[in-house]
């Protein structure tokens, strides 16, 4: 399948690493443009450097998205050296333990700065170049958002909001032919998934325990697997898709508990 992505202008929020990396790759592998936005420069230099090798064109921009006028600048960059943009994925976020008992309101806010309010101002701001592109916005969720996890209320609302929003915002840019999709994705192997397992007392014992209840071949899914689903949904493929959630977790959320 042609996904016809040649020469489209892709912003990857968190591009320099995990399923952000995985998407940026994708991307180039596809022959559109990814534009990686990240805090971590270090990573986002080797992720281009490597990027670079297969002689592809690739953006970086380094930004902390939890500042304000970070996302503005991010888009007006980007279209300002570009020229146009085609897809925004919103997928920068971090699983922050603020939780009920261990938090406080201003922790909780400081949660969805992280974990929410960027996604709203990437889109805001991305609307005007998305408009002359009908082009289409992927935003990352967690199943975290339809299961709860414990101890982390700030990460969940955001994750919640954001397929909520994803309703919204197909809804409010169905008039100008802009599609709005989530990913869901539950378990995969990715340096914040490390540093989350890196919180119990026995890791590699957390870590088999999950993936045995992993439905579909008793495995962590890959970042490239939510990677071909966002590539196939910013696609002209998917050109009749829109506002919905799409669950790529091996039938972790979905399928039956009683299945072995
Ligand atoms: P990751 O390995 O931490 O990679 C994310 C990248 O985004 C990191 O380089 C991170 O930098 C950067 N980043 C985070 N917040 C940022 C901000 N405010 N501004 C700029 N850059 C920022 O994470 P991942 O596991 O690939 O997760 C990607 C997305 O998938 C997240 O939204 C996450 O909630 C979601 N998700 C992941 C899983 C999973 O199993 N991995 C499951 C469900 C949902 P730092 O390293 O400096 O933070």
């Amino acid at each position: 399948m042609d996904l016809r992505l040649k020469g489209k202008v892709v912003l990857v929020t968190g591009g320099a690493k995990g399923i952000g990396a995985a998407i940026v790759r994708g991307c180039c592998a596809e022959g559109a443009i990814p534009v990686i936005v990240d805090r971590d420069e270090q990573a986002g230099e080797q992720l281009q450097a490597e990027l670079r090798t297969n002689r592809v064109e690739t953006g970086l921009i380094i930004a902390d998205l939890t500042a304000a006028e970070a996302c503005a600048n991010v888009v007006e960059g980007t279209v300002q050296k570009l020229g146009r943009l085609d897809a925004l994925v919103n997928n920068a976020g971090i699983n922050d333990g603020v939780g009920l008992e261990n938090g406080t309101t201003e922790k909780f806010v400081a949660s969805l700065e992280r974990n929410l309010i960027h996604y709203y101002a990437m889109a805001h701001h991305a609307l005007g170049a998305l408009k002359n592109s009908r082009g289409s916005i992927v935003n990352i969720s967690s199943k975290t958002a339809v299961t709860g996890q414990g101890g982390t209320s700030g990460y969940v609302a955001a994750k919640g909001a954001i397929l909520g929003l994803t309703r919204e915002w197909a809804a409010e840019l169905l008039p100008f032919g802009i599609r709005v999709n989530a990913v869901v994705p539950a378990e995969v192997m990715t340096p914040l998934y490390q540093q989350w397992l890196g919180t119990f007392a026995d890791p590699q014992e957390k870590l088999k325990e999950i993936v045995a209840k992993i439905p579909l071949e008793k495995r962590m899914t890959k970042a490239e697997e939510i990677a071909a689903m966002v590539l196939f949904l910013i696609s002209e493929q998917a050109h009749h898709i829109t506002g919905q959630h799409l669950f790529v977790d091996g039938g972790y959320v979905h399928l039956d508990r009683a299945l072995t």
